[in-house]
């Protein structure tokens, strides 16, 4: 134990000594990103730029997976067969940048501010260190490199294309501007929330709006639909399970007059626990048709999948816990007590293998943090070591466990 220990220090600190060396680079690697942000699903220049950095590293690459996204392969000695996947996802949002950075985006409306060209950087800076170890990793690493996750598409696609095919867990990692930079955010149980979509449609009947017993009003009974979805989640669900379910559109009605026939409406419901999100399509369904048949409307439900709550597994997690806690120390160690409703597809791969996701403080000690999805959202880098080691050594720590 003693002596697995030891090892376990002089690998951290051959990844820290990598890690620091590397620094510079890692820097231009994240800015030239942050220069050239692609949306979602058009990765291509990234793309291209990755496959590059992953080939300069010795790593065999497989580009055009997913659609746009790149996989690179580490080949470890190959006395454990376990295989590690490492996601981190390359896409930007159609957001006008205004940090006024030098190296802020190039292309007017596309903006890297989800911190996903911090991501494509860590992953790169993980392969360059594991890459460059002294004595090689045991098993495979795989490094998933994700197109369009902004818009939940791009982890169907990598899956589909196979490349969660024996692999044995899988991490993760996103910036967080709420946490310092230097710090790393440890969660264990859901990290993010299962987001869904609803679309509803009533069909009621057409009258005079004098008259409101000749017809059927398909204005009114939306109103009942919405109120008694947002009421029975308060009295029905279990309040330890939270559900937000959160109509955002509603349209319906052609004169001020004349009673509406027609009612549309669609909406997101975001769920954490997996029971509650495997039954909500079909309470949701059944609350709406009650409400709509009882005052003689008909309707139409869709309820559409999105994707699951990201669950971190607590084995994974705990490895991501010591691998942070031995590189920098408790106090740069955050437990978190809560998780997000926003949502993730890195879900998607955990319905493959066990992984887990951390959080990586990007802040500014002092001074205004904006949010993700903010035009003036700003990384401190010098998260990007913190980032690199912690996934590199995890990722070394991973092997240490029996399997
Ligand atoms: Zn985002
Ligand atoms: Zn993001």
């Amino acid at each position: 134990m003693e002596r697995l220990k030891s090892v376990g220090h002089i690998m951290l600190s051959e990844i820290k000594d990598l890690a620091e060396t590397l620094s510079p680079r890692l820097i231009e690697i994240r800015r030239h990103i942050h220069a050239n942000p692609e949306l979602s699903g058009q990765e291509y220049q990234t793309a291209a730029y990755v496959a590059g950095v992953l080939s300069s590293c010795g790593l065999s690459v497989q580009e055009a997976i997913g659609k746009t996204g790149v996989i690179g392969h580490l080949p470890g000695s190959g006395e454990d067969k376990r295989i590690l996947a490492l996601r981190t996802d390359m896409d930007a949002l159609p957001i006008q940048e205004r940090t006024n950075l030098d190296f802020s985006s190039r292309k007017p409306g596309v903006m890297h501010a989800c911190g996903h060209d911090v991501h494509t950087t860590l992953g790169l800076g993980a392969a360059m260190v594991l890459s460059r170890l002294s004595q090689p990793l045991p098993g495979k690493v795989r490094f998933l490199f994700q197109p369009a996750e902004e818009i939940a598409q791009g982890a169907s696609w990598m899956v589909q294309d196979g490349v969660m095919r024996d692999v044995s867990a899988v991490f993760g990692v996103h910036v967080f501007p709420s946490i310092p930079a230097s710090c790393v955010g440890i969660r264990y149980g859901a990290l993010t929330a299962a987001a869904d979509d609803l679309e509803i449609f009533i069909q009621g009947e057409s009258g005079h709006g004098a008259r409101p017993h000749e017809a059927i009003d398909a204005i009114w009974i939306a109103s009942q639909v919405v109120t008694t979805l947002q009421q029975a989640i308060s009295r029905t669900q279990n309040p330890l399970r939270p559900i937000v379910l959160t109509i955002g559109q509603i349209s319906g009605g052609r004169a001020p007059n004349v009673i509406a026939d027609q009612v549309r409406m669609s909406g997101t419901v975001r769920s954490l626990h997996p029971e509650t999100h495997a039954n909500l399509p079909q309470w949701i369904e059944n609350l709406v048709t009650n409400v709509c048949h009882t005052y003689g409307a008909k309707c139409e439900v869709n309820y559409r999948r999105g994707v699951p709550s990201v669950q971190n597994d607590p084995k994974l997690t705990q490895i991501l816990e010591e691998a942070s806690r031995e590189a920098w120390g408790n106090d740069k160690v955050q437990i978190l007590t809560e998780p997000s409703l926003g949502a993730e597809d890195f879900s998607l791969y955990l319905q493959h293998a066990p992984g887990s996701m951390f959080r990586l403080g990007v802040g500014y000690d002092d001074g205004f943090n904006p949010p993700l999805h903010h035009p003036e959202f700003k990384v401190n880098e010098s998260a990007i070591v913190t980032g690199v080691v912690t996934l590199a050594y995890a990722a070394y720590k991973y092997w240490q466990q029996p399997g």
